[in-house]
């Protein structure tokens, strides 16, 4: 039997451990502003009314004003041209007030090319949501740099409590630039062996089967099936899929992960919502924290739980 098995599952409480970073946020920033008299700032540029993204915008603010930093939204029409685009990121990247920048995706009309440029424009060192291909290229090569945060939160999860993961089988299923390729480097790092799983993968199940943690970025509701699931893994459910309760006649949220059915095989799992959920802004506003120390040659505080 696996040595991660525990009795009873642990449904890892996301909430609550984005609550903690915050709340050390707030601490480590009264520290700056008392001892080097500065306050870190975020920018979010949302560009055109994307339901979804106003609010994920909204929120990032209020929590960045929560935990004692500034925070400033630049709302720009969906139909701006690139150029605009870029001409407000270098405005952003030359405020000195400003530690971190994040264009909100998806962009409206926007495609692959014309993101990746308006990532490009943002300078390293303020690239909150660890994208741009320094980042990136930082990430595997095993350099410290700004990581993405939905990925970041997810490791946090893990160690939080299975703080020894060195030897133990990966799976990840999706392979996303913003959750399933970083995760696999953070996994690879923490001395998994890791495998990438995704929609052109062939035996699913058996490689879920054998997997000690299990990485659902899929975004297909209730997609792993209980009985994929090796018994006594980690599961990390990051999916979030709207679908219609019709025996209660409204929407609700799931995961990628059939938690239900999964619960009875794995030692610890994800609620969707209340897992990873949270964590990202809490990740994005510590890499906020981080870069804010980083740009002023200040040591940044490390998080331990
Ligand atoms: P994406 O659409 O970019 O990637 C999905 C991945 O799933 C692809 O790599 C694809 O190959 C894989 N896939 C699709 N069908 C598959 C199949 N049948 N078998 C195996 N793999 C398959 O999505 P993403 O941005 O990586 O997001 C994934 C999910 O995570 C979504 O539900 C999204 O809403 C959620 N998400 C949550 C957070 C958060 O919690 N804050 C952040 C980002 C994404």
């Amino acid at each position: 039997m696996s040595d991660l098995v525990k009795k009873n599952p642990i449904i890892i409480d996301g909430k609550q451990t984005s609550a903690n970073i915050r709340n050390w946020i707030y601490i480590e920033i009264e520290k700056l502003k008392k001892n080097y008299n500065f306050i870190p700032g975020l920018a979010v540029v949302l560009i055109g009314e994307d339901h979804a993204s106003t609010i994920y915008v909204r929120n990032k603010g209020k929590q960045s004003k929560e935990a004692g930093m500034n925070s400033w939204k630049y709302n720009l029409p969906s139909d701006i041209p690139e150029k605009d685009i870029i001409a407000q990121i270098n405005k952003l990247n030359n405020d000195d007030r400003v530690d971190g920048i994040l264009v909100q995706l998806p962009l409206p009309n926007s495609n692959s090319s014309s993101e990746r440029s308006i990532i490009e424009a943002i300078d390293p060192e303020k690239d909150v949501d660890g994208l741009h291909i320094i980042n990136s290229g930082k990430l595997v090569t095993g350099e410290e740099g700004l990581f993405p945060a939905t990925p970041s939160g997810c490791m946090h999860l893990i160690k939080d409590n299975f703080p020894n993961i060195s030897g133990k089988k990966a799976l990840v299923i999706g392979r996303s630039n913003l959750v399933g390729k970083p995760i696999s480097s953070m996994l690879l790092k923490e001395n998994c062996t890791v495998t990438v799983a995704h929609s052109k993968t062939k035996n699913l199940i058996d490689e879920c089967k054998q997997a000690d943690i299990l990485i659902a970025a899929i975004g297909i509701p209730n997609f792993i099936k209980g009985d994929w699931v090796k018994k006594g893994s980690i599961i990390i459910d990051v999916g979030i899929n709207r679908i219609e309760d019709k025996k209660n006649n409204k929407n609700i949220i799931v995961g990628d992960v059939d938690y239900n059915n999964a619960i009875n095989y794995c030692s610890a799992i994800t609620p969707v919502p209340g897992g990873v959920g949270p964590m990202t802004i809490a990740c994005l506003l510590m890499n906020t924290l981080r870069a804010s120390c980083l740009r002023r040659n200040l040591s940044p505080p490390i998080y331990n739980t």
